[in-house]
């Protein structure tokens, strides 16, 4: 079954999820909500989607980059944004720290701001601490592309969207985006919209 996608303006992407016990996260409800995450995620197409954005308000976030995903990139794109495919897995109740440089700057989207897309800042490394389905912890450590996933997905889990980290003057639709910038230097797009 597809769930909804919330999108920006519902509250409950606002607010900051609750943490799950291990009690819940061995529940057959919490299983079945992460088969129709997965589902949705699939569907959708998109590389991660937390609990807020299908309307549930708990630490819980669902993370696949397939590599099929990152055809479209050419090799050099692919290998500036560190860019590899990541396995189905999930995190719960994370703790997020970031290491090394904070200024990796992509743009982004988010299936709760559906048609938009903007040049975000992420740390190029993260450490995460966490639970996994099965309620053990797990250790994460990561970086490039996958490190922003996963900022950007516990941003979800604590009420941030990457409109709250943007370039707010690189915001703009998807095609647009396509169109008129895809293939220019970020340095061109930075003065051409008056970042620079
Ligand atoms: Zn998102």
């Amino acid at each position: 079954m597809l769930l909804k996608l919330f999108q920006a303006g519902e509250p409950v992407l606002r607010q900051k999820a609750r943490e799950l016990t291990v009690q819940e996260i061995q529940s057959p409800g919490l299983r079945q909500l992460i088969r129709m995450m997965h589902e949705t995620l699939r569907e959708a197409p998109g590389v991660g989607l937390a609990a807020p954005q299908i309307g549930e308000s708990i630490q819980l976030a669902i993370i696949e980059d397939l590599p099929e995903y990152g055809r479209n990139l050419t090799e050099e794109q692919a290998a500036e944004r560190e860019r590899q495919a990541v396995p189905f897995h999930v995190i719960i109740n994370p703790v997020l720290t970031p290491v090394g440089n904070p200024d990796v700057e992509f743009f982004e989207g988010c299936l709760s701001l559906t048609g938009f897309t903007a040049l975000v800042p992420r740390y190029q490394r993260v450490h995460v601490e966490c639970l996994d389905e099965e309620g053990s912890p797990r250790s994460i450590d990561a970086s490039g592309w996958y490190a922003r996933i996963l900022q950007h997905e516990i941003d979800h889990l604590n009420g941030g969207l990457y409109i709250d980290r943007m370039h707010s003057r690189t915001f703009m639709p998807v095609d647009m985006y396509s169109r008129r910038w895809r293939d220019v230097s970020l340095r061109d797009l930075k003065a051409e919209l008056g970042l620079l």
